[in-house]
């Protein structure tokens, strides 16, 4: 039965911010061309819904997941795709070489199946330059640059710690050691390299979370001080209120008692939303624009929030989880999360809707 949604919780997503976001990492990358990463369904806000938004100003779009590609093409996704996990079964290869994507080569026996494929793709090697993840070492790349002659190869490594005190340093010395008297083309930073570290961008950037607005590193720099805007916006509404007294508990666990008199307001919206359950009372949300803080546990479908100094709340108020007023940095901050970890987990049953 077709019935319209009704549940107040609503998903926006601004591609006029997307916009902004991938020409402020454009000025950032200078010549080095870009690939906008947008594995994990575009970190939640939809890959092709991205990939429409960008279209007209992408290099080439790098995710990892191949019926994503495969959904891409076949709505006329026109530009390069970059596959971060290579494939993971030969029997993929035929469908790279028939849609042209361009697979991360990350063992060398992947470089041997290749070969023996037949299929002639450019490739891309990824280098194990310290975290030690995924990636070609030292004697693996000899090995795998001897097999895969005549192919149009980049060399790619991805950085542990850019947005951390440890830096790059490390790796990047791996790295030139690995590239040394070799001319291939590189694909190094990701967005808190690109942003942090100019000298290590390599030919080819590969952002993503700064696409979508929020800061690799919030802790030292914030997404509007970065000049980023926020891509995606929560919103709910109150669908209950209630007055409480002293000794009252609210919600599972009775894990927040009121101390006083106080009005609480219900929100529609839960971890089966996508809003993270380790959110903590005290989390920050707007009610009618204003800023106040969640109370007691985060349920499936449920947030309670303190109302004592929103008077004019009700039913029906409107309520920010996320937006430009309240970064999606410091909500996750305050789960112990990270702004990644948020968008990913937007749940399939929160309508979406473009702006
Ligand atoms: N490159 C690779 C290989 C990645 O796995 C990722 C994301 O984790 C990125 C680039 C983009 O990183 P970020 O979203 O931090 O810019």
């Amino acid at each position: 039965v077709d019935q319209p949604v009704t549940r107040p919780i609503q998903a926006h997503i601004d591609i006029a911010a997307l916009r902004h976001n991938h020409a402020l990492a454009r000025r950032h990358a200078g010549k080095a061309r870009m690939w906008s990463v947008i594995k994990a369904n575009g970190y939640g806000h939809g890959a092709l819904r991205i990939a429409r938004g960008l279209e007209q100003v992408a290099d080439g779009f790098a995710l990892l997941e191949l019926d994503t590609a495969l959904a891409l093409r076949a709505q006329g996704i026109r530009q390069p795709l970059l596959l971060l996990e290579g494939f993971y079964n030969t029997d993929e290869l035929q469908a790279f070489a028939q849609q042209h994507l361009i697979p991360v080569v990350h063992r060398l026996d992947q470089a041997e199946a290749l070969v023996r494929s037949d299929f002639s793709l450019p490739v891309y090697l990824k280098l194990n330059t310290g975290m030690n993840r995924l990636g070609l070492n030292v004697d693996e790349l000899a090995a795998a640059l001897d097999l895969l002659r005549g192919y149009e190869i980049t060399l790619m490594t991805h950085f542990s710690d850019a947005d951390e005190g440890l830096g790059i340093d490390d790796q990047m010395q791996c790295l030139k050691k690995m590239h040394r008297g070799r001319d291939y083309p590189l694909c190094l930073a990701n967005s808190a390299a690109l942003l942090r570290f100019p000298e290590a961008l390599g030919d080819w950037v590969r952002p993503g979370i700064m696409l979508y607005g929020a800061s690799p590193f919030p802790w030292m720099k914030s997404a509007a001080e970065i000049g980023l805007r926020p891509v995606m916006t929560l919103t709910s509404e109150l669908i209950a209120v209630r007055d409480l007294q002293p000794g009252d508990r609210v919600g599972y666990g009775g894990a927040f008692v009121a101390e006083h008199r106080m009005t609480i307001g219900i929100v529609a919206c839960g971890y089966g939303d996508g809003y993270p359950r380790h959110a903590p009372t005290g989390t920050p949300i707007l009610v009618n624009g204003q800023r106040t803080r969640t109370v007691g546990r985060v349920s499936m479908d449920k947030i309670c929030v303190d109302l004592t100094d929103i008077a004019a709340a009700r039913v029906g108020s409107p309520v920010i989880l996320w937006s430009e007023g309240l970064s999606s940095d410091e909500v996750a901050a305050s789960a112990g999360t990270v702004s990644y970890e948020l968008f990913c987990a937007l749940a399939a049953r929160v309508p979406v809707v473009e702006q």
